[in-house]
Formats: C-alpha cells, sequence, structure tokens
C-alpha cells in the first residue's frame, strides 16, 4: 500500500479547496489536493459568480482563460418573478458580475493554486491523532488504496462531504437535505438573458429559476429529499410556458443533486477539530438565492490562513480558524438576518432600493408574495434559530 506524508491534505480541488491551497503553498508547505474527478470535471452550477467572488478570483489567480466562460458572459442581476407578472429586477451592486463555466473556471484556479493534485483520488475515511491525520483515500477505477499522513488536512469537499460525514456520524441526518434539478432546453422564452430570473411564488416550491446558457434556456427546481428527481419540475415548465412564453424545441440535457441549503439559514456550521479543518459549502457556507462560489473562495482562505499560522506560531490551527472565521460566517448569516435585511444591505444588490421604484400597491403585493413564500418553510424550524442569531448580533456583536 502507497503511504504519503505532507503538511496539508485538501479533499477537494475546487474554490474553498483552491483557494485554502494558495495559501499554503504560498506560505512554502508542501500540500496535496485530492479530487476523486478527472480534471477538468463537470460541476452542477448555474456559474454566476457575486463581485466581491470575481474580485477574488481575479486577485489570488488572475483573469481566467476564455473558456471560463459561458455566454452571456455577463450577467445584470437578479430578476425576481412574481405570480401576477410583476418582475423586480435587482442589479449586482457594483455592476454585471460573469458567468463562470465552473468546469474550466475551476481547473484554472486549482493550477494557479500550484498545489500538486492527485485526481482521480477519493476519500474514504481518515483518523485523527494528537500529531496529524491518517487519510485513506482510493484511486478511482483501480481501487488501489492509498494512505496519506498529514499535519493538517482541509475537508473542502462539497455539500455532500465525505469528510463531514466521518468527522461527525450523526451530522447529515441533523440537517435537511433538498434535491435539486435542472433541465437544458433549445427554447424561446420571454425573459431577458442577461438577468438571472428567480420566482417568489409559494405555489412554485422552494427554489425555481432560470437563465440563459450557451443558446440554451435552463429550467431549475428544488424539491424536498426523498426523491431522486424534484417532481414538481414539470410545474415549473408548465409555469414558464403559461406566463412567460416558454417554447421548447428540444430537451437537450438534465442533472440533478442534493444540496445542504438551510445550514447558513439556521447559523448551523461545522468548521472541524482535531487538525481537520471544514471549509466551503462542506461547512454550510452558501449565501441566500444558493450563492456559494464566493463564500467557498474566502472561506478555504481563511482555513488555509489558519494552517499557516499555526505552523507560523505554533498555535492550535483549529482554535485559530474557529476565531478568524467569523467574519465570513456574519457576511453569510447576515444575508438572512431580518434585522440586518430591513436596516442595513447585506447583499450584493439592493433590494430596498428597486422595491421603492414601484408604486404602492405593487410593493405591498410584491412584500405579500414574499411573506407567502417565505412562509412555505416553516416546516423547517429556522425562525427560531434565525431570530436567536440575530438578537445575538444585535447585542453581541456576532452570531
Ligand atoms: C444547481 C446549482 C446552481 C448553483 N448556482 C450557483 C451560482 O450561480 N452562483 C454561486 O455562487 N453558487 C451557485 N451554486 C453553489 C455553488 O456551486 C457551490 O456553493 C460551490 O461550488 C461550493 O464550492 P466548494 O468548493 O465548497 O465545493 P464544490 O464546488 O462542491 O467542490 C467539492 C469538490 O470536492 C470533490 N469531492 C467530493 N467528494 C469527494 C471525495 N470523497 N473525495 C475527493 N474529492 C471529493 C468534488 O468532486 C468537487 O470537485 C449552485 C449550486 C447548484 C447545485
Amino acid at each position: 500500500m502507497n503511504e504519503i506524508s505532507t503538511d496539508v491534505l485538501i479533499i477537494g480541488a475546487s474554490l474553498a479547496g483552491a483557494a485554502a491551497a494558495k495559501r499554503t503553498v504560498d506560505a512554502g508547505f508542501q500540500t496535496i489536493t485530492i479530487e476523486k474527478k478527472e480534471l477538468p470535471r463537470h460541476k452542477i452550477c448555474s456559474g454566476i459568480l457575486s463581485p466581491r467572488g470575481y474580485a477574488f478570483l481575479r486577485e489570488n489567480f488572475g483573469e481566467p482563460p476564455d473558456n471560463a466562460f459561458h455566454t452571456p458572459k455577463w450577467v445584470t442581476g437578479v430578476n425576481f418573478l412574481f405570480p401576477n407578472g410583476l418582475q423586480l429586477p435587482m442589479p449586482f451592486i457594483p455592476g454585471p458580475t460573469p458567468h463562470i463555466y465552473r468546469k474550466f473556471a475551476d481547473y484554472h484556479v486549482v493550477r494557479e493554486s500550484r498545489t500538486e493534485v492527485h485526481e482521480r483520488t477519493e476519500f474514504r475515511d481518515m483518523e485523527t491523532g494528537a500529531k496529524d491525520v491518517r487519510v485513506r483515500a482510493r484511486r478511482v477505477g483501480t481501487g488501489e488504496e492509498i494512505i496519506y499522513r498529514a499535519k493538517y488536512v482541509i475537508a473542502a469537499d462539497g455539500p455532500r462531504s465525505e469528510a463531514v460525514a466521518k468527522l461527525y456520524p450523526a451530522f447529515r441526518d441533523s440537517i435537511y437535505w433538498f434535491v435539486v434539478g435542472q433541465k437544458y432546453y433549445r427554447a424561446d422564452l420571454d425573459l431577458d438573458p442577461q438577468w438571472f430570473h428567480f420566482t417568489i411564488n409559494s405555489r412554485l416550491g422552494y427554489y425555481t429559476w432560470t437563465h440563459a446558457e450557451n443558446g440554451c434556456h435552463i429550467i431549475g427546481y428544488t424539491d424536498e429529499h426523498g426523491e431522486p428527481w424534484p417532481r414538481g419540475h414539470g410545474n415549473a415548465v408548465e409555469y414558464f410556458q403559461q406566463h412567460h412564453g416558454l417554447r421548447i424545441h428540444e430537451e437537450v440535457f438534465k442533472e440533478g443533486c442534493l444540496e445542504n441549503f438551510g445550514m447558513s439559514l439556521t447559523n448551523h456550521f461545522v468548521f472541524g477539530e482535531r487538525r481537520v479543518l471544514v471549509t466551503g459549502q462542506a461547512a454550510g457556507f452558501l449565501n441566500m438565492m444558493a450563492e456559494g462560489m464566493s463564500c467557498a473562495m474566502h472561506s478555504g482562505a481563511i482555513a488555509g490562513e489558519s494552517i499557516v499560522e499555526s505552523f507560523t506560531r505554533n498555535r492550535d490551527a483549529n482554535a485559530i480558524y474557529d476565531e478568524l472565521i467569523q467574519s465570513e460566517r456574519k457576511r453569510t448569516v447576515d444575508q438572512w438576518n431580518p434585522l440586518k435585511i430591513l436596516f442595513d444591505n447585506p447583499h450584493e444588490a439592493d433590494l430596498k432600493a428597486a422595491i421603492m421604484k414601484f408604486p404602492i400597491a405593487d410593493r405591498a403585493y410584491m412584500v405579500k408574495e414574499m411573506l407567502a413564500y417565505i412562509g412555505q418553510f416553516r416546516g423547517y424550524h429556522w425562525v427560531a434559530p434565525i431570530l436567536s442569531a440575530s438578537i445575538r448580533r444585535l447585542f453581541l456583536g456576532r452570531y
């Protein structure tokens, strides 16, 4: 059996993992990233990178190559669609943001991080010790087993993190899971292709969206976990046919996945312990509107920085990470905090200014529909956690 030692082992060659690697490699620590897929790999994602995410990506990894962008390349903002046909456009601040092709954008950041990548290598299990972590992995295809010994491990393996499941065996059953499905159509649609369209419609489930990509229109839908494909997807298609002129010529592709939406809404993050630092969406980072790329990169960089700090100052990396990660936690939870939404502006867009452009009757209608939309989440017991988190933030300045 092959045994490999390293300073830092990162699980997952994506945005969070690459941002973490950038910090540890730049500081001179040997860093290996294991990735279960072959690179460049496909990643289900709309690819709308927020302005903050784009700034981070360019500053840390340089401008991505042309093949790392979809058409249309720029997205102006999010356009909310209401049941009566009203549309509420909310442009991004400070301006349009890119629509990235994850396959090649992720490949770009992983290469630019200069980590040593072991692709087609799947994390299986780990044992934490006083001085290092022993990780068991398997080469996909050959089944060969490899043991890694790392002083620190960063779990950046996304929403269905196997590393988190091993570290906290009860964790998966402690959160809500949603099944997301999207279909790509060659079609006509009477909605502006420069915008990401999101329905505020309690009859259309939790998360229904459409956007244009490379000559296709994508229709996405989210349901409760339990089925391999979200049953309501057909209703979403019907809705776009009836209200926004969707005329389908051909279904091109379909894909789905499970998502841990809600960890940031309920302020229920996992940051790791015993030399394992959990980051990105594996830790629960996901902004409102399922925007997870910017917080994946920022949290990943903080995880990497915490390990560098621990090596240089001989301090416990988990303790440093728990401290430093609070800034990103605040930023993410603020997006859901009703007090922040009412009295501040936690998003990279100005919802209040967008609403105020409408006559008062429309504003009242939109607020009523937004409340009905939020009301459908009442079974998920998020009200008490977000309210207590908001009050802690108000009086203690932290969540
Ligand atoms: C339909 C959909 C649309 C989305 N649209 C947007 C959007 O427009 N904008 C936005 O900002 N966010 C969007 N997101 C969210 C965004 O994709 C994620 O939040 C982001 O990719 C999280 O980054 P990450 O680096 O934490 O993890 P991921 O990008 O999930 O990467 C995890 C990596 O770990 C690897 N891995 C997993 N398990 C193992 C294992 N056992 N061993 C080795 N490797 C492993 C995976 O192959 C993957 O490469 C969307 C998500 C979905 C599902």
